[in-house]
């Protein structure tokens, strides 16, 4: 009986892919798929990685006509802002990122009025219109590089409080972290007593972990990067173990790109149900029926667009 099920539910998955296939092939998209996707996502998209690699990587596909954006809504919200013109889909309408609801427009306009003279700096990790609020975005992989070019010893940073702590840790200057807590309720899963304790059974493992991860994890780790970071250090280091401190979706790509070293999630919990709202079958129907498209009214496309270009101009 079980046999039966799986050769069922792999035929079935069969199918949905090369539907998915011709269906891509007749309406001249692309799919892009974040790395915290499902694995039979990732595996169906035309490129794999962070938001913004993959936004810049989509302003490529100029034959392109459709943006299948497998992630949650502020990396689809970019898609649109840096490739206007273009239909940008995405698969579930929930897909939502709960560190990007936690800092709002109006919120960033009372900070800015308080300290009026202190430039604000946003993780991309927020939504169009809060973006279209600040001086420059950066992503986990640039924030240190972008702090450093701003001209000023104070900073206005947001959401993600953990990275905010990074920063001024990495940074000479004074962070302040806008809201006071804002944070990724997958990342602060991981304790530092999963690393530890998994560093004590694979003494030679390397931890390498994100820097929304709380202060005292990042502390225990022997390298702190954004995804795509991690993906390279994995690739070059000649270490055979990894220990993995992010969303779960990241060591598929990892084992893909590394059949010969071995990587170990800290924690087995840390999934991000909004990432993995979006299923093959949502694909599916979304790229189908085209529904599901992000519009971003083009007056905060246009200053979104800004503080996004701002950040390439640094890295
Ligand atoms: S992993 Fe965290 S930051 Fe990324 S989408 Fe999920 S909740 Fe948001």
């Amino acid at each position: 009986m079980v046999r039966v099920f799986l050769n069922e539910t792999r035929g079935e998955s069969m199918n949905l892919t090369d539907e998915i296939m011709k269906l891509k092939r007749e309406k001249k998209a692309v799919i892009l798929a974040h790395n915290y996707q499902r694995p039979e996502v990732q595996d169906i998209a035309d490129y794999v990685g962070d938001s913004i690699e993959l936004s810049k990587r989509a302003r490529e596909e100029r034959d392109a006509e459709i943006i299948l954006f497998s992630a949650v809504d502020f990396m689809a919200e970019s898609a649109v802002i840096l490739n206007p013109g273009k239909k940008v889909l995405l698969p579930s309408q929930g897909a939502r990122c709960p560190m990007a609801q936690m800092l709002r427009a109006d919120e960033v306009r009372r900070w800015k009025k308080k300290y009026p003279k202190v430039p604000v700096l946003l993780y991309v990790n927020t939504l169009a219109e809060v973006k279209a609020e600040c001086d420059i975005c950066c992503t986990s992989a640039n924030a240190v590089a972008v702090a450093n070019a701003l001209d000023s010893d104070t900073i206005l940073f947001g959401p993600d409080h953990n990275l905010a702590l990074y920063l001024q840790k990495k940074t000479n200057k004074k962070i302040i972290p806008i809201p006071e807590n804002g944070f990724c309720p997958t990342h602060v899963l991981f304790q530092k007593g999963d690393i530890l304790l998994l560093k004590d059974e694979h003494p030679d493992a390397v931890a390498i972990v994100h820097p929304e991860c709380t202060p005292d994890v990042q502390e225990v780790a022997d390298y702190i990067g954004s995804t795509s970071q991690m993906c390279t250090y994995a690739k070059e280091l000649p270490a055979k173990k990894f220990i993995i401190g992010t969303e779960s979706g990241l060591v598929h790509r990892l084992k893909k790109e590394n059949p010969s070293k071995e990587f170990m999630l800290a924690y087995d919990g840390a999934v991000c149900p909004n990432m993995k709202l979006n299923t093959l079958e949502r694909v599916h129907s979304a790229l189908k029926e085209e529904r599901h498209q992000v519009n971003v009214p083009e007056r905060i496309a246009d200053k979104a667009r800004k503080a996004l270009e701002a950040m390439f101009t640094v890295t």
